[in-house]
């Protein structure tokens, strides 16, 4: 794991002054560690009925989409505001400073479904409590939430303690 790690760049004050955003494009950019992070992303899910993965936009559209696939499984994107052409159910959220939405078709999901949701970072686990919400609206059941990493100090799981939670690396 500690691997990864290497491909995994800090870049100060972006998007604004004071945040340490960790770059996933090396780690994306490499064939071997893209393929370990997705297997690991699977590991615990291979043997159990997920039958839908759902990804947040724009990072978890890529890990999300191939985890769909190595899981034979359909994907389905959680996307910001006015992305999506048909009819859509709208979950809205705060963020530390304001507030943001994510919305997915409402025939997104089928009865029933049952969704494994993937991001590339766990933060303050406002994104990933509201695409659990949003998906749970639509009739899914979520069995887990998966990320590449997870910022420990911002403590994101505080907002999940209703799902598993699996992630591969901590900072
Ligand atoms: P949260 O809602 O947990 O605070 O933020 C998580 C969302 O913001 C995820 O969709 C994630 O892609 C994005 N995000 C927040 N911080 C970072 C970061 O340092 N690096 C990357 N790649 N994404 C981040």
């Amino acid at each position: 794991m500690e691997n990864l790690k290497t491909k995994i760049r800090d870049i100060t004050d972006f998007p604004k002054p004071g945040i340490n955003f960790k770059d996933i494009t090396p780690l994306v950019q490499d064939p071997k560690t893209l393929r370990t992070c997705v297997e690991k992303l699977i590991g615990p899910y291979k043997n159990t009925q997920i039958t839908a993965v759902a990804g947040m936009e724009a990072r978890g559209f890529i890990f999300g989409s191939l985890v769909a696939w190595e899981l034979g499984v359909g994907f389905i994107p959680l996307r910001k505001p006015g992305k999506l052409p048909y009819d859509v159910q709208k979950v809205d959220y705060d963020l530390e400073y304001g507030q943001a939405s994510l919305e997915a078709h409402i025939d997104a999901v089928n009865p029933g479904d049952n969704i494994l949701l993937i991001d590339d970072v766990l933060a303050t686990g406002g994104t990933a409590k509201a695409s659990c919400e949003l998906i749970e609206m639509l009739g899914g059941n979520i069995v887990a939430c998966a990320f590449v990493m997870e910022l420990g100090f911002l403590n994101g799981r505080q907002q999940l303690v209703d799902y598993p939670v699996h992630t591969l690396l901590t900072y």
